[in-house]
């Protein structure tokens, strides 16, 4: 996927009347607020995004969670409206997002016959007890079968996972991700929780039954993650939740910051560079990168050199257009 001219137009679909309880969601005590979009409103969506724009490779994105899952006749309007775009050469191709137990043949041969091109699943855990406490209503099985399925007709998979549920841990969270790789999806998101009120994490964090993740915590944990993905050859196309939305308003707790996947590949040149240092002596280094990862070795406001300073280690960075992501040398100097 190419992420500098990659464009999404982003649909919000509710999944009103969702018969599921999800710990994190707060569909239900949104449901009032949330607009039910309709073909009209995908087409001037879409009609707006094209205004001035060649986007021949973008892709119409229908987010929300449970698109196979809201009622059938109104999920096809929507893609009839979509695929005008598709069939006139307008648009490249049409994603959703769903639950792994709404996919099967009959509703993937719909999807496919719209020019529906990439289809990501929630899965969320790959741990059927942590699945289990947060309701979700589905095991890792099913998203395991799903999976197979997208992929032998030939769909894009997209898979998403949530860091730090209810009864997760970092270990439960890293096995996740080690059970997502093992599905070789073409694509990943991963999602610190957030609490939001009207939930059930929301109850549980009130009653002191959750403890969410501190920021430092979900750093930690996310850049190793990203790092997994990064050495599967996976984009990771999302890490953390978007700003604005319906975040910021309902958010009692949990990792949100608005530069957060800065702040884990920051994490991950910082590991990097430590790992390097090991028989290097104190005082003067240099530090050789490649051209477009100077502020993610730098860091944010400087607090990789700042660490590495108080480490007793005065870096000078050295930029190198040949080296890769993650790629560095360090040389002592003098
Ligand atoms: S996250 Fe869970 S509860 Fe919320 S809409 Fe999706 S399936 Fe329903």
């Amino acid at each position: 996927m190419n992420d500098m001219k990659h464009i999404n137009i982003a649909l919000f679909v509710p999944h009103m009347g969702c018969p599921n309880q999800c710990s994190f969601c707060n569909q239900k005590s949104i449901s009032g607020q949330a607009k039910q979009i309709n073909a009209d409103d995908v087409k001037s969506a879409v009609n707006t995004a094209l205004e001035g724009r060649d986007c021949a490779q973008a892709e119409i994105a229908f987010f929300g969670g449970s698109f196979t899952a809201i009622d059938r006749d109104y999920m096809i309007s929507l893609l009839e409206a979509a695929s005008e775009f598709i069939r006139v050469g307008q648009v490249k191709g049409i994603r959703v997002s769903t639950r792994p137990d709404c996919i099967d043949e009959e509703v993937l041969g719909i999807l496919k016959s719209y020019g529906v091109t990439a289809i990501e699943l929630g899965c969320q855990s790959m741990d059927d007890g942590v699945l289990r406490a947060n309701l979700r209503g589905h095991d890792a099985q099913a998203v395991v079968r799903a999976s197979g399925l997208i992929k032998s007709k030939g769909f894009e998979l997209g898979l998403q996972m949530m860091t730090g549920l209810y009864m997760s841990d970092s270990t439960k969270d890293i096995e996740t991700a080690e059970k997502i790789i093992e599905l070789s999806p073409d694509t990943v998101r991963i999602y610190p929780t957030v609490v939001l009120e009207g939930t059930m994490l929301c109850d549980k964090y009130t009653a002191g039954e959750y403890r969410v993740q501190t920021l430092e915590e979900g750093v930690e944990l996310c850049s190793k993650l990203l790092l997994m993905f990064h050495n599967a050859d996976i984009p990771v196309i999302r890490l953390g939740l978007h700003s604005g939305g319906n975040v910021e308003e309902g958010f009692v707790a949990g990792v949100y910051h608005p530069a957060f996947r800065e702040l884990c590949e920051s994490r991950i040149y910082l590991d990097k560079i430590k790992e390097k240092l090991v028989g290097i002596p104190y005082g003067e280094i240099e530090i050789t990168v490649g051209t477009k990862f100077i502020s993610q070795l730098t860091g944010q406001k400087k607090t990789n050199l700042k660490h590495l300073e108080e480490m007793g280690y005065r870096c000078s960075v050295v930029q190198n257009p040949a080296f890769k992501k993650y790629e560095l040398t360090i040389i002592p100097k003098g």
